[in-house]
């Protein structure tokens, strides 16, 4: 068995990941596995910013940015996390800046800030200049600014190593399991904690702004361990993906000034939110476009709108939007100098995950029963600071204070006083039992016969994948209801079955992306699974999670958290509820 020992194991290498490590890494052993080289984690996709009340533009409060994301996350915000999220922002921007973060400046020098949809002065008045930014590249700067600084403060990586199993122990969590691609070796991990940082699953949708990587293995490891899934019905649709690629193009867009348009050259979102106009936030957006589309005003009469910089004029686009118009240059063949954007909805981002406490420890019930040992921070995680709905930048923020916390408290509270949990016996043998029966699977087929061709029997990953993809966009999109909800159940139900009867191509140990591929879609459809399951159980409309059968906020029944446990059912997750934390802002209707 391949063994290592580490104080602590931290899985992920994005934004999350990295803030905890740069918190560990003076004082303790400390390893980060990632399945991706750390720079290619999806953070570094990130465009418009980071949001933080530092008031650099105009007058700004933390509370108002509290406010701004409990009334973004439609109420379903626990409060207590916000009011962290939304002060401690502060200081951690000036940690990155402070490590080297080439922020955009202002004249004077200090940190520039732009507007972002739902971020308001004075608890709605108007806009506010929030978002602090570097160009169009701000996660880009972010994931270099700390894996410079996790080098510099020598953090191991174990890089290319992909988490399989989670390993639990006497009610401890004591190690992972992963698979090293290079060779296809399995290793063991023994901790005394763990943080998940592993990121969304954006990838189960067909249109989305996320990275092949982002495919839920953290939730789904978690997940089959018996550690349930919060809010999973509440996932993010970004109004603005370029139309059939889904490549986002950011809000900073409309945050400098862009505006969208129906067929008939109109502003649209100005009749609709009069106050924020193309500022509302994302779920009432991507709302607005599927309204138009429903109304015939699409461009064409097709299922897309337009994004218009052009009146911004070249200076601007350049200096402040490069990249994403560069997207649409080389993706669509169009000129933003000159012509509107095609764009539609796309998924974007999960504000459900592994339900966290505000220390980012991992509790596991209604009665947020902490699992000893355990964290996690970033998207994986639940804290649950969005809610219904993520404001613009506030995942960033998200990532640099709950890391932040994650790591401080596992140096300051758990290890001084944590031991190692021994391992369970043979650590690694659900991990191994997967991976050898994919191979197995692959030469000899599905059914354990050999094939005349050697290749085995039975479906590829190719159809399945296209499958769940297409199914989710169908029926688990910007708009829901019970119909389409109950018939993605059973295709989940579906697709698990099939999913046991894939065939590998290609059974090498050497960098087996196809392996890897096929253990990322097995935990994609195990995220739709919780997903669905929450969705259909959700008979209200809030945030993300629109129902057109039932299309009023429900407080009375539904002002609560979903909890998603799996069982041996498929299909049939256990669903709990937990309390949602209101300490200051009443639940009241959202008008922009
Ligand atoms: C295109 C785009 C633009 C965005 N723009 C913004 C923005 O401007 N502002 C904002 O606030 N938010 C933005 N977001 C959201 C934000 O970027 C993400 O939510 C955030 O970066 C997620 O960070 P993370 O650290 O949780 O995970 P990620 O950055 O996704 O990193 C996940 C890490 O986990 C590792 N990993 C995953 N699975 C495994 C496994 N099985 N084994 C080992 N390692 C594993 C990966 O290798 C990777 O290192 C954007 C998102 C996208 C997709």
């Amino acid at each position: 068995m391949n063994y290592h020992k580490f104080d602590v194991v931290i899985v992920g290498a994005g934004g999350a990941g990295l803030m905890s490590a740069m918190q560990l890494a003076h004082n303790s052993s400390i390893a980060v596995i990632s399945k991706l080289y750390p720079t290619r984690s999806h953070t570094g996709a990130a465009q418009g910013g980071v949001a933080a009340a530092l008031g650099n533009q105009e007058e700004d409060n933390w509370k108002w940015h509290m406010f701004d994301t409990v009334k973004g996350g439609d109420y379903l915000v626990d409060q207590d996390a916000a009011a962290i999220l939304t002060r401690e922002a502060i200081d951690a921007v000036y940690e990155l800046e402070h490590w080297g973060l080439p922020f955009n400046r202002t004249e004077d020098g200090k940190i520039d800030q732009r507007r972002f949809g739902g971020h308001s002065r004075n608890f709605g008045e108007g806009p506010v200049r929030r978002s602090c930014y570097a160009a169009d590249r701000t996660g880009h700067m972010i994931l270099q600014t700390m894996y410079q600084q996790s080098v510099k403060n020598q953090v191991r990586f174990f890089n290319e190593y992909m988490m399989l199993d989670l390993l639990i122990n006497d009610g401890q969590a004591c190690g992972v399991v992963a698979l090293c691609l290079r060779d296809g070796s399995i290793h063991t991990f023994h901790a005394k904690a763990i943080v998940l940082a592993t990121g969304g699953y954006g990838r189960a949708w067909r249109i989305t702004s996320n990275a092949l990587a982002c495919t839920g293995d953290g939730m789904a490891v978690a997940y089959r361990r018996g550690i349930p899934l919060e809010d999973m019905e509440m996932y993010q649709f970004h109004p603005t993906g370029l139309y059939k690629v889904g490549i986002l193009l950011s809000e900073a867009a409309r945050g400098e000034g862009a505006y969208l348009l129906n067929s008939e050259g109109e502003r649209f979102c100005v009749r609709y939110a009069p106050t924020m106009e193309e500022l509302a936030p994302r779920d009432m957006v991507s709302r607005f476009i599927y309204d138009e589309i429903a109304a015939g005003r699409g461009i064409d009469g097709k299922d897309y709108v337009y994004l218009s910089v052009a009146h911004l004029g070249k200076e601007k686009i350049d200096a402040k939007l490069p990249d994403i118009t560069d997207f649409a240059r080389n993706y669509l063949g169009v000129e933003p100098y000159y012509e509107p954007v095609p764009i539609q909805p796309t998924a974007h981002y999960a504000m459900g995950g592994i339900p966290t406490d505000i220390e980012g420890r991992v509790v596991v019930d209604e009665h947020n029963t902490v699992l000893p040992g355990l964290y996690a921070a970033g998207e994986v995680a639940c804290v649950s600071v969005h809610g219904a709905n993520r404001l613009g930048t506030n995942s960033l923020v998200d990532l640099i204070v709950f890391g932040r916390r994650a790591g401080k408290h596992i140096a300051a509270k758990w290890l001084p006083e944590a031991d190692f949990a021994p391992l369970p016996n043979a650590p690694d043998a659900f991990a191994t039992e997967m991976v050898e029966s994919l191979l197995a699977r692959g030469k000899n087929g599905a059914n354990g016969k050999n094939s005349q061709n050697g290749k085995g029997t039975g479906e590829t990953q190719e159809a399945l994948r296209a499958d769940l993809r297409d199914s989710m966009m169908e029926n688990v999109g910007v708009v829901r209801d019970e119909q389409r909800l109950t018939a993605q159940l059973a295709r989940v139900v579906e697709l698990k079955q099939r999913w046991r009867n894939l065939r590998l191509m290609d059974t090498s140990r050497t960098f087996n992306t196809e392996l890897m591929e096929v253990v990322e879609l097995g935990n994609l459809i195990e995220c739709a699974e919780a997903t669905v399951a929450g969705a259909l159980a959700r008979k209200e409309s809030r945030g993300a999670h629109y129902r057109t059968d039932y299309p009023k906020r429900d407080d009375v029944n539904f002002l609560k958290h979903t909890l998603a446990y799996r069982t041996e059912h498929v299909g049939e997750p256990e669903l709990r509820y937990k309390p949602v934390v209101i300490t200051e802002f009443e639940p009241k209707e959202r008008k922009y």
